[in-house]
């Protein structure tokens, strides 16, 4: 049994959290929160996302055996990534209203994946200025975020 508890789990979130719902534009629009659960596809999954869409409301839930065992690299582009899919979630409403749940659906919803990996990539390389997901506490660009 973990003994990190959900506070401690949070600590580590919410700085990420917050430069990138920012650096995104999200607290503007959507209402964005996060929690955690035991399990996601059996620890496959990071990270997934809630979405509530005529409300502009969504929730990442975390898997927290996956989490507490990430690296603040692997963190960030899993919350990048899940804030992709919110900011591109009229898309796939639109492909659903529009096409049910059938091939294009599925289809898309592949694509999206990809999609949602590209950009987060690209925006975290955009941020440290290395090509994959990065994290350095000590960087400059750091320094206006909650110690
Ligand atoms: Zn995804």
């Amino acid at each position: 049994m973990s003994k990190i508890r959900d506070t401690d789990r949070a600590k580590r979130v919410q700085h990420v959290f917050d430069f990138w719902t920012v650096a995104l534009g999200l607290e503007g629009s959507w209402h964005v929160s996060y929690g955690f659960v035991d399990s996601i596809n059996n620890h496959t999954s990071f990270a997934e996302v809630h979405q509530n869409m005529p409300y502009l409301k969504a929730t990442i839930m975390f898997d927290r055996v996956c989490l507490d065992g990430s690296t603040e690299q692997e963190l960030e582009a899993a919350i990048v990534h899940e804030l992709m899919h919110i900011m591109l979630s009229p898309l796939g409403q639109l492909i659903k209203d529009e096409f049910g749940s059938g091939a294009l659906a599925t289809d898309f919803d592949n694509a999206l994946e990809t999609c949602c990996d590209g950009l987060a990539e690209k925006l975290i390389y955009l941020r440290h200025g290395k090509a994959s997901a990065y994290y350095d506490p000590q960087l400059p660009f750091n320094s206006d975020e909650k110690k």
